[in-house]
């Protein structure tokens, strides 16, 4: 399935109220092509899969407390995947220490993610998801560094991560 998500006129209001950022580069490629076949599985099949915590952010769209997650620390080079169905989200190139206490990467691997407004906040966000399994990753601001300005802010434990002399796993049927 070759499903186009189309992103023009996404607009972020970040944390500062009343700051409304759109997200440069997202604006400017309109849309994103998905590059993987959708995984499909029931909430009840990954719950036996994952830990609560983590089924909680993947399926529940919670959020984990910041400063949390040891993957914060990490700087080896590597790839990072989605806890869920194992598909490569990100690699460790585009990581970057934001400050906020959540693991943070500048892009995501092109076509791995999808997203879709979200107004669980008094706000508009943009919140992000494996484009395989549809598990909740995180949200996107515009206030990461240039040239793309994008901060794809990400749950750790969304996330696994692997380090490159490690083979990935294959994915998650
Ligand atoms: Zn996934």
């Amino acid at each position: 399935m070759n499903r186009r998500i189309f992103l023009q006129g996404v607009t972020l209001i970040l944390g500062v109220p009343g700051a409304v950022v759109p997200i440069p580069s997202l604006l400017a490629a309109g849309e994103m092509a998905l590059t993987v076949e959708p995984l499909r599985k029931s909430h009840q099949q990954w719950k036996a899969l994952l830990s609560v915590a983590a089924f909680e952010i993947l399926f529940e769209e919670q959020t984990e407390e910041p400063g949390s997650s040891e993957l914060n620390q990490e700087q080896r080079r590597g790839t990072y995947i989605c806890a869920a169905c194992y598909l490569p989200l990100f690699e460790s190139q585009h990581k970057y220490e934001s400050g906020t206490g959540w693991p943070s990467f500048t892009q995501p691997i092109a076509g791995h993610v999808a997203t879709r407004p979200d107004y669980s906040l008094l706000f508009r966000r943009t919140e992000y998801h494996c484009a395989r399994c549809g598990g909740h990753q995180g949200h996107i601001f515009g206030d990461g560094p240039l040239p793309r300005k994008e901060r794809w802010c990400n749950n750790g434990l969304a996330l696994q991560f692997v380090v490159h002399t490690d083979p990935l796993p294959p994915l998650r049927s």
